[in-house]
This record gives structure tokens, sequence and C-alpha cells, in this order.
């Protein structure tokens, strides 16, 4: 019975809903699409097979450095030794210690570029995969956020890997995006598909119309004593912000976004999750994954730049299933930043297509003045990834896609409609029932969140993360093997 597996291994009572449709399949030897909001166990989807079949790799492809961290110390801290996580900040010397045990480690965590390395790859296809993770699979889709061009190179890798058992992992997929889904991961096999709500119904809703952002959070943040993210579209008001509200407020606020070392975001997503940091003003940059359950408020400062987004991140709120709200705080404008930003993007993509008809040698001198992801796009053509028509032609309905995303956004913050019966109508969901406490709309007076309040404390410890590190890979490795 898998239920009693569950409780003696991982002491829970119950399975949440999807997980045991998903281990049920996967112990099964079928492939699976799994689709659960986050905060749902997604983890244990894959945590558990391995320990009940009990043979074999469990290798997890994911996309960020801090949330292979997180899973890797969670499951040492539940006891599991033989887990590694091998990304840029595993050293020379030690990756190829570790390339040449992957046979003993039960979990192995790895980003798609690290896999995607001929040399790295070369020892997985030595292993015998019990099963291959992609968790947050929606980074493989182009019309996902964050779309990271290396994900597309999983389909051949995948294959290298002798089409491994797989198990694909999201907390928010739109038809699209399953669809990229399955053509990448789940080509050449069937697969079964477990998919849950987008709808949390812990979370209140609520838009708010200013245009004094900045007096608003003051006020907002002044008699709450919970912890809250708020997120920024740019790094440098995420600074200012965090800046000014650091100088008003009597507790710890931090800034998170891609200009800080991963050491510093290591550093700073640890003290988060332990409540000595009270509230992050971050980027998008931040989160992902991140188990922290008594998130009680996200507060969006400028407007995502589409429901994905937003459905992702304000569900980082009320994972413990306690009583949370999502605040986007909204002035009639908001939108420009985002075409004015997708615009710019488009217009660098474009600039690329000056390159296309051109000879290698002339490639490499503009190479100089071309941006990062110019580089990234040209290296996937040039490595046959993709070809210049589909450049083109993805480039045309990805603007078409984006520019979509950010007016269904605009929708969200200025209809008079229910604001949860929006998001469900996205994702494709009927309504699922009047709830007592549902959005602003619905419901005009918010619920109380200042439950399990945490104590103030300012940041005196700065955790030197270098070492800490170099202690979790190397004396773990030594150790454990
Ligand atoms: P996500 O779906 O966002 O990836 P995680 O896998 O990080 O979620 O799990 C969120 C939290 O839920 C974790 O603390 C995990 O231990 C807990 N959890 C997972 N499954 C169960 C369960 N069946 N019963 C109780 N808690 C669970
Ligand atoms: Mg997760």
């Amino acid at each position: 019975m898998l239920e009693t597996f569950l409780k003696q291994k991982f002491q829970f009572d119950t399975f949440r809903k999807g997980q045991k449709e998903t281990i049920q399949s996967i112990v099964e030897g079928k492939s699976v699409l799994s689709i659960l909001p986050t905060g749902a166990g997604k983890s244990l989807c894959y945590q558990f097979p391995s320990y009940y079949v009990n043979k074999g790799q469990t290798v997890i492809v994911s996309p960020l450095i801090s949330l292979m961290e997180d899973q890797v110390s969670l499951l040492r801290r539940n006891g599991e030794k033989s887990v590694i996580a091998i990304n840029s900040l595993l050293e020379k010397r030690s990756r190829r210690f570790v390339l040449n045990r992957l046979n003993q480690y039960r979990f192995i965590f790895i980003s798609p570029e690290a896999l995607s390395q001929e040399e790295v790859l070369h020892y997985f296809e030595k292993l015998t995969i019990s099963l291959f993770v992609v968790d947050e699979a929606h980074c493989i889709s182009q019309w996902g956020h964050d779309f990271r061009p290396s994900y597309l190179a999983l389909k051949d890798i995948k294959q290298r890997l002798g089409n491994p058992l797989t198990l694909a992992l999201t907390a928010t997929a739109t038809e699209d995006v399953k669809r990229d889904i399955a053509q990448q991961l789940f080509e050449s096999e069937t697969f079964v598909e477990v998919a849950q709500s987008v709808n949390r119904e812990n979370i209140y809703y609520d838009v708010v119309e200013t245009d004094d952002k900045l007096s608003y959070l003051e006020d907002f943040l002044m008699e709450k004593e919970v912890p809250g993210i708020i997120y920024f579209s740019s790094k440098k008001e995420a600074d200012r912000v965090s800046q000014y509200l650091n100088n008003c407020l009597p507790y710890t606020v931090q800034s998170y976004h891609s200009d800080m070392s991963s050491e510093d975001r290591i550093r700073i997503q640890e003290q988060f999750i332990h409540d000595n940091i009270r509230i992050l003003c971050a980027t998008s940059a931040f989160g992902m994954g991140i188990n922290k359950g008594n998130i009680r408020f996200v507060i969006h400062y400028h407007l995502p730049n589409s429901l994905e987004d937003f459905v992702q991140e304000s569900g980082r709120a009320g994972r413990d299933g306690k009583q949370s709200l999502s605040i986007v705080l909204y002035q009639s404008g908001d939108e420009n930043i985002h075409f004015f930003l997708q615009e710019q993007t488009y217009q660098e993509k474009q600039d690329l297509l000056f390159l296309e008809n051109k000879s290698q040698t002339d490639r490499q001198k503009f190479s100089e003045v071309m941006t990062k992801t110019q580089k990234k796009w040209l290296q996937q053509i040039e490595e046959n990834q993709t070809t210049w028509e589909d450049y083109k032609q993805t480039l045309m309905t990805k603007k078409r896609q984006r520019e979509l995303k950010i007016y269904k956004m605009v929708d969200y913050c200025q209809s008079s409609g229910c604001k949860r019966d929006i998001i469900q109508h996205y994702f494709g969901e009927s309504k699922s029932g009047n709830l007592t406490c549902c959005c602003h709309v619905c419901q005009t007076e918010r619920p109380e969140i200042n439950i399990d309040k945490v104590s103030q404390k300012r940041v005196e410890t700065s955790l030197n993360v270098k070492d800490k590190l170099e202690k979790m890979f190397f004396l773990s490795i030594s150790s454990d093997i």
C-alpha cells in the first residue's frame, strides 16, 4: 500500500491532491506530466518512487542553483546522504570526483546547461536512470516565462539517456505550454497527465489602484508582523524601495535580484526562510520552488507581465494552507513599461537577423557588440538546435503572444469581475464555487493575516556561505561515498 509507505518513510498521513495519481503512474512505469499548484508537494512525487522502487538514480533537472541547494539541504536534513547538485558552484576538481561516482547517488540535481555539456552528459549515459525529472517544466516552453534555450536540448538528452521514465513537474501550464512540454519531453511516448486546479482557496486577491505606491506600502507594512514578498519589475526599484522601507520600518527589509552574487542570493534566501529577514523586495529572480510555508502576503509593486507569472509569484503565499493575501498595486499606464521592454527584447532579437547571411568570420567580428541573449540565440542556431526560419517565426508569434499576456494582466487589474474567476478562466477552468474569502470584488473586507507573528529581528549574522557550500559539497562527498 502506497499510504503505508508514505507514513513509514515520510511520516505523512495522507497524500495531497494529485500526489497519489502521479506516484502511482510512475511506480507503474508510466511517464507523467503533473501540474500541481505551488506548495502542493511536487518534490514528493519523485522522492517517493525513488525509495519505493529503490534502484537506479533519480536525475532532477532544475532551473536554479538556489532551488537545487534548497532541495539538497532539505533532503539532507531528512537524513538522505546520497544526494548531490551539479552546477557552476561545484569546482572543477570536485566535479570530476562527483561525476566519476554518479552511480552512488540516489538523487542528482543538475541544471539543463550543465547537463547539455558533452563531457557531463557522457557520465550520465552510463547510469541506470530510474526517473528523469524536469522540475519547473514550464521553463521548457518558449511561451513560459524565463525561457531558457538550453531546455530545448532536453529532447536530445533524453534520447541519449535511453529515454528513461520521465516526470515533468510544474505549477502553471496553459495549453500552449503543455503542448511544448509534451513535444519536448514526451514526443516518442504516451504519458499520463495529472492536473489540479490553479485555484488557491486560502489566498485573497486584491488590486489596489494608487498613485502613491510607496506610502501605501509603508502604511500596509507598518502593522504587519508576518513574512512577505514584494515583487518588482526593476532591480533598481527593488533596491530603492527596500532601502526606503528599511529606514522607516522597525524590522529588516532586503532586496534580492540577479545582480547579486550566487553566494549573496543563497544567504538572503536562507535568512528569509528562517525569518531573519521579514520582507523581501525581489525581482522574478526570487522564489521559484522556494519552500517557505508562512509567507502571508505577496505584493506586486509593478504589474506582472503575465497571469502565469502572477499566479506563480502570488502562489508563494500561504503554502502552509493558512489565510494569505495577494495585492497588485496598480496605476493606470503601468503596463507601458512592459510594452516598452517587450519592444526592446523584440528589437534585440530582430537585430540578430543581420547576421543571417554573414560568414563565420563576420559573425566573429560582431560578437564583441552582441548582447548576451543574442550570443545565446546565435549559438542555438549554429548548433542546429533551431533554424533561422524557426527563429523568425518564433520572433513574430512570441511578440504577439507576449502582448496578449500583458493585456490579460491589465484586464485582471481593471475588470470589475471576480479576480479568482479571471485566473481560473485563463487556465481553462471553471469557477469552483463561492468562497467566503475570495477577492476584493466579492468581499470588500480583507481577511486577517497577522497570524503566527514572527519576532522582530535585525540581521546581524552574515553566514559565510562560501565556506558552507564548500563544506556541503566536499565533506559530504568524501564522507558519503
Ligand atoms: P511544490 O509543489 O511547490 O514543489 P514542495 O514539494 O516543496 O511543493 O512541498 C511543499 C511542502 O509540503 C513541503 O514542506 C513538504 O514536506 C510538504 N508536503 C508534501 N507532501 C505532503 C503530504 N502528503 N502531507 C503533508 N505535507 C506534505
Ligand atoms: Mg517545487
